[in-house]
């Protein structure tokens, strides 16, 4: 069996990759926290690396928000992103990791690009600007990938989720994403009984969201094939406006006041449907509803808050 290296174990995506691998029977899993390994600094991965000698790696640490923090901190989400994607790609090829699946983010594809985004959209259009800073980090961990791959022969490649919500989130009030966002005023407002929960924008942005369960069968799913694609799009074909998600949460936790909307705030790309045909014709299928991962999403973070 393989020896597996999970960069960002800790957080949403990571730890369901760690979940998922050890369902399926992996026990050899290698971690660092943040504390222990700054993946910033690149003498201290690769010192790492070769004392912990990985055969596989998944990176799926990223510094993360949603359109609030992407938009307030440009400068730590590019620099911390673009460095910790090219600090752990060269250490891990220098290690003689021959297998490595970078994880990297929808927001990569032009901000007009044709709907639903195809792969071969990449770079073909100016980015959406509430996020430039985080997609140019994770279109050049992406190539990174795509370069090495191609120089050195080593299978390093790429998975594209779509917005993702789960166990494990962010609920931070105004760093998090849409999901835990509403989920933390809404749980709130119920809990103090206030008349009404603000949601930002107009409501009407459409989102597709993908539970990250999901997420996690699709990365162990690619790093089981041979040959996969450089980078591949992963996403649940689960659309809806934020009008309409604002309306399923409110019923998931039960809230029973009013919504309104503050249109202020930035709405972000007006869409953001990827093309998942070729994820899905390499044999992955998204399983769980929307209606289904807020319920979990929800238990999850009452579970966390009290
Ligand atoms: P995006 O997909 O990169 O825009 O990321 P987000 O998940 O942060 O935002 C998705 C959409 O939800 C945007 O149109 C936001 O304006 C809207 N939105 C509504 N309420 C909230 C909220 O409480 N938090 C966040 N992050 N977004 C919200």
């Amino acid at each position: 069996m393989p020896r597996i290296y999970i960069a960002g174990h800790r957080g949403m995506v990571g730890s369901a990759i760690a979940r998922a691998l050890r369902q399926r029977g992996e026990t050899d899993i290698v971690t660092a926290t943040h504390a222990e390994l700054d993946l910033r600094r690149q003498t201290d991965v690769e010192h790492w690396l070769d004392q912990n000698r990985p055969n596989t790696v998944i990176l799926a640490a990223a510094k993360v928000g949603g359109i609030h923090a992407n938009s307030t901190y440009p400068a730590e989400f590019i620099y911390d992103n673009l460095i910790m994607a090219a600090n752990v790609i060269h250490a891990a090829y220098n290690s003689g990791v021959k297998r490595l699946l970078f994880l990297g983010s929808s927001c990569i594809y032009p901000r007009l690009a044709p709907q639903p985004m195809p792969e071969d959209c990449l770079l073909t259009g100016p980015l959406e600007c509430t996020n430039e800073a985080y997609a140019l980090a994770k279109i050049a961990g992406l190539k990174l990938c795509q370069h090495y791959r191609q120089q050195y022969g080593v299978t390093f490649h790429s998975a594209m989720p779509t917005n993702l919500y789960g166990p494990g989130d962010n609920y931070h009030p105004e760093n998090s994403h849409v999901i835990p966002g509403l989920i933390r005023r809404f749980h709130q407002a119920k809990v103090d009984q206030v008349p009404s929960v603000t949601v930002w924008g107009t409501g009407k942005p459409l989102r597709e969201f993908l539970n990250v369960e999901d997420l996690a069968a699709a990365c162990l799913h690619l790093l089981d094939l041979e040959n996969p694609p450089d980078w591949v799009n992963v996403g649940s074909g689960q659309e809806c406006s934020i009008g309409e998600l604002a309306e399923t949460v409110k019923r998931v936790v039960g809230y029973e006041g009013e919504l309104c909307f503050d249109s202020t705030k930035p709405d972000g790309t007006p869409r953001k449907l990827l093309d998942s045909h070729l994820i899905q014709s390499l044999g992955w299928l998204p399983q769980v509803s929307l209606e289904e991962g807020l319920r979990a999403a929800y238990a999850d973070f009452v579970a966390g808050s009290v």
